[in-house]
């Protein structure tokens, strides 16, 4: 169905440069659907495996690459063993303005503060060293689960979900290095994928979203270390919810703007806002091969006086006999460090302990680390968190099954397997995990998370 564009919003437009109403106008108007993922490093996989055709690379992301067309992505097992993230192009361009911002390799505490369903999160966490941490917090409750699954998949040990409120951040004063904002917006750059969204677009909801963006950065600004870098995106047009913010920041609060280096065939615009000048990055649908994005990063040149020690949680270790049951499933020389969580063993790179319990005193943690599953009698029903990790052991008997065997796996139905195997069994397809099955004589019982099976044909 063809929608209009809204008038208001175009009008709104025409004196921000870059704006072409012809060209932007006629590239909603074009079925020109574009479909891009991004690869998780650590998951190595042949593009032959995966239902992906590959047409080219992102130009200003190292992972990121455009499909020639859109698959089912639930029919691609490798999909489902986290080996790459379904991603819109323009975002990607978070990954420059990191690099260009701070030393990546360098041991970083990283907040995502509006992080579901977890598309900026993965790609942080493919950016930032293993040194580092990243806090991916969600407010919603509701979409905290598929921000859970999502970074599962992904397979990293230094990820933290939390479910908190950004006013929350305030009791962690000057913790985090970097902080990124992608705030709810009034979401006008995704018209061209989802053009029923033009119905729900108005002036007001942009002078909402445009308030609400403000609240968000005041509250959580006070967590931002000082020299730290902050970035705020949206996926709007709307100059109210992009550079007007950016003056906002600006003038309000002691941020200095920061300008990215672009490449000028990749066609990014670079906007000022009226009042400071300070720099905004614009993707035009028209001008780039990807949707609408809006992209600034601001240093922090606030000091705060008020240091106070931050609060910590005393964590409950695991027992010796508990260790050694673990260590049965993980790779040797792994410095890690366990503990109890409920009924179940997470395991948390060892530099990470003490952050853990700085963040358990001040927030609400959904998950952290790797969770390795409970154990009984001294034995491990291991998780499906562990079949996802690169902790687990290189060793572990394994079974490949082909496709349509994996995919009745993920559908949580019975396949092939003529094995001899006893007991714990990794599944595999093209050399990558997709969970566990437990093999008994006349049987094989599937423990690929029931409430993440797939229900398509
Ligand atoms: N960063 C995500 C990604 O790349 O996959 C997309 C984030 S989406 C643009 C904005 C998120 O902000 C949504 O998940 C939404 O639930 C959340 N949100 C809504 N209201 C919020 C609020 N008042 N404070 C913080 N986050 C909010």
């Amino acid at each position: 169905m063809h929608h209009q564009l809204p008038l208001p919003l175009l009008d709104s437009l025409q004196d921000i440069k870059g704006f072409d109403a012809g060209s932007f106008i006629q590239s909603h108007e074009s079925n020109n659907s574009l479909t891009s993922i991004r690869i998780n490093p650590t998951k190595i996989f042949d593009f032959k495996d995966a239902v992906l055709q590959i047409e080219e690379k992102v130009p200003w992301s190292s992972s990121g690459f455009y499909l020639n067309e859109r698959p089912s992505f639930t029919l691609d097992p490798l999909f489902h063993a986290g080996a790459y993230y379904v991603q819109e192009a323009s975002s990607m361009f978070l990954e420059e303005v990191l690099k260009q911002n701070v030393d990546v390799k360098t041991s970083l505490k990283v907040l995502d503060l509006c992080a579901a369903p977890g598309g900026k999160s993965t790609l942080i966490q493919s950016l930032i060293s293993t040194e580092s941490l990243l806090v991916s917090n969600e407010v919603i409750k509701t979409r905290v689960n598929v921000l859970s699954e999502n970074t599962t998949k992904w397979g990293a040990r230094n990820i933290v979900v939390t479910n908190n409120d950004p006013k929350d951040f305030q009791r962690l004063p000057g913790y985090f290095d970097v902080i990124v904002v992608d705030a709810p917006c009034s979401g006008s750059g995704l018209f061209r994928k989802d053009p029923d969204a033009i119905k729900e677009w108005s002036v007001d909801n942009v002078a909402l979203c445009s308030q609400r963006q403000q609240r968000i950065l005041a509250d959580v600004m006070l967590s931002l270390k000082p020299g730290g870098l902050l970035v705020y995106s949206t996926c709007s047009y709307s100059y109210d919810e992009n550079e007007a913010i950016c003056d906002w920041l600006t003038s309000e609060y002691n941020f200095n703007t920061i300008k990215i280096n672009t490449h000028k065939e990749w066609n990014i615009v670079e906007t000022e806002s009226q009042k400071n000048h300070a720099f905004g990055y614009r993707f035009y649908p028209d001008k780039v091969k990807g949707e609408g994005f809006f992209i600034a990063a601001f240093q922090n040149r606030n000091e705060y006086s008020n240091t106070k020690s931050l609060n910590t949680k005393h964590q409950t270790k695991i027992s010796l006999q508990q260790t050694t049951t673990l260590s049965k499933w993980i790779m040797p020389n792994e410095v890690l460090a366990f503990f109890n969580w409920k009924d179940d063993c997470i395991a948390f790179p060892d530099f990470v302990v003490n952050e853990i319990s700085i963040l358990q005193s001040a927030l609400y943690i959904k998950k952290a680390g790797v969770n390795m599953g409970s154990i009984i009698r001294d034995e491990l029903i291991p998780s499906h968190e562990l079949a996802m990790s690169d902790l687990l052991r290189d060793d572990i008997d394994t079974i490949e099954l082909d496709k349509e065997n994996a995919l009745q796996y993920l559908r949580h139905q019975s396949f092939e397997y003529s094995g001899l195997g006893k007991g714990w069994l990794l599944v595999k397809y093209g050399n990558l995990s997709l969970g566990f099955v437990k093999a008994m004589s006349n049987r094989v019982n599937n423990y690929y998370p029931k409430e993440w099976r797939i229900f398509n044909k």
